[in-house]
């Protein structure tokens, strides 16, 4: 079954293929690194990144482009409190959100981009604006007139049609089912950062780096764009507006959005106070795979309750998981192999990929292995289940967490993905040929600590996890 997913746009389940080519061009809104980011967050990025694996075990490559949004109203406001400028502030809490994105095994986009890199690309976009007389200036800020962008609602399937007054807001955060103006380019304050632009000294609103970053790396049409709910408006609203209004072109083909992450009946935000950084659940002794267990495990258009003992059943489901895994590793099965297991790991694993396929359907995928683990530890105990049929069952287990990225549990130095760790083995490999013998060690020993073990052969250098 291809690969089918809803498409908040047509508010419709489609089958998805990239456009052009193999590769998904995919942006995906980011981080505002004015803090760390709490669990809520990460129900969004994780339900992205379930969508990347899921992509790529449908044979597709990806290009995926992610902001981190590093000027913004509450970072300034922050980084001017503390006396800091804006890219000593924002520094620590994008290292922090990286290292996060680390522990809860989170793919690093292809690329990982700070907003204040393309403010001169911005002020272009903008330029380009006012030619096409979408813009108006008002007190030294240029607003996006939304009157000129008939088509305005389209996403969030709201007609703004004679609730269009003209009014100007300044701030990044809307009042819902409000459409204004937005601003594109705000007027220096004093004491806050401003860039000089051929438009004049100022810095860029929230919405326009999304627009710009995403034409810029992936084209004037991409492929998926996604976020969470609370982005539809007026946010991706805002940048479908911008976008469209630059390229006379669709803007995305396809709309993902998470729902919300809540507790006790409220969406898990910081204004709320109502939230818990992954730190702070790390620090009450819960496993990162856990959390990741948990924020994976309901489907993302439906809102999940966020508990402590909800935390504890992904530990225990994980347990199951690793427990069926060192039994197939480690016990003895009489010789040969049962067709009736082969066949039920052929169905299981069907089962999986095609919940996965429906929609990153998690809950169904979850239900199949779980069924599955049942079904062969009573096989096991009937003594039905053969030797044979251990190699298709791990290789079912491996694609199982190619995917949920739980069963393996984390080293001491933190997990580290494939990717990365192809790209110290060569940053290894060229220290070694410089004669820096002292590089090449420390990286066999950081990957040591990250559980992976290189052995040096005479076709090059191969590794394994421990
Ligand atoms: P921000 O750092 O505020 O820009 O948000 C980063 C991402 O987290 C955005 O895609 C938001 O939609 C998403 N988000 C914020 N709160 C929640 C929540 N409680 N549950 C799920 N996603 C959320
Ligand atoms: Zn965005």
């Amino acid at each position: 079954m291809p690969l089918r997913l809803y498409n908040t746009l047509t508010q419709q389940v489609q089958e998805f293929a990239p456009s052009s080519d193999n590769t998904v061009r995919m942006y995906t809104c980011g981080p505002t690194v004015y803090d760390y980011a709490h669990i809520g967050n990460f129900r969004t990025f994780t339900f992205i990144d379930i969508l990347r694996r899921t992509l790529k075990a449908n044979g597709f490559a990806l290009d995926h482009v992610m902001n981190i949004t590093d000027v913004d109203d509450k970072i300034i406001r922050n980084a001017v409190a503390q006396n800091k400028t804006l890219e000593e502030y924002t520094a620590v809490y994008t290292q922090a959100f990286q290292e996060d994105c680390r522990t809860l095994r989170l793919e690093t986009p292809e690329r990982l981009i700070p907003a204040t890199r393309h403010i001169d690309d911005m002020a272009a976009a903008i330029q380009r604006l006012a030619e096409g007389r979408h813009t108006y200036r008002s007190d030294g800020s240029i607003y996006f007139r939304i009157s000129t962008f008939p088509e305005y609602g389209k996403l969030s399937h709201t007609d703004f049609s004679g609730n269009i007054a003209g009014a100007r807001v300044d701030v990044d955060e809307y009042e819902k089912a409000d459409a204004r103006d937005f601003a594109l380019w705000k007027a220096p304050k004093e004491g806050e950062r401003y860039w000089e632009e051929p438009i004049g000294p100022g810095r860029p609103g929230w919405h326009i780096e999304c627009s710009v970053m995403a034409i810029k790396y992936l084209g004037e049409t991409i492929d998926i764009h996604a976020g969470g709910v609370d982005l539809i408006f007026p946010h991706h609203e805002n940048e479908i507006a911008q976008s469209e209004s630059l390229t006379g072109k669709p803007f995305s083909r396809f709309w993902l959005h998470a729902e919300f992450l809540m507790v006790e009946g409220q969406k898990m935000s910081k204004s709320l106070g109502n939230y818990f950084t992954l730190r702070d659940v790390l620090g009450r002794g819960y496993e990162p795979e856990s959390i990741r267990y948990l924020l994976a495990s309901t489907p993302y258009r439906k809102q999940l309750n966020f508990t402590f003992e909800g935390l504890k059943s992904a530990a225990t489901a994980i347990e199951r998981l690793r427990n069926f895994k060192l039994r197939l590793e480690t016990d003895k099965f009489p010789e040969g192999a049962d067709e009736e297991v082969a066949g039920r790991t052929a169905a299981a694993s069907r089962t999986f990929t095609e919940s996965l396929n429906d929609d990153l359907n998690t809950a169904e995928a979850l239900a199949a292995i779980f069924e599955y683990v049942r079904d062969v530890n009573s096989a096991m105990d009937a003594g039905r289940f053969r030797a044979g049929n251990a190699a298709g069952a791990l290789e079912f287990l491996k694609s199982f967490d190619s995917i949920f990225q739980v069963i393996e549990p984390t080293q001491k130095g933190g997990y580290i993905a494939d990717s990365e760790v192809e790209s110290l083995i060569a940053e290894r490999s060229a220290a070694k040929k410089a004669r820096n013998f002292g590089r090449a060690d420390q990286i066999r020993e950081q990957l040591l600590e990250q559980g992976i073990v290189l052995e040096d052969t005479k076709s090059g250098v191969r590794w394994k996890r421990k």
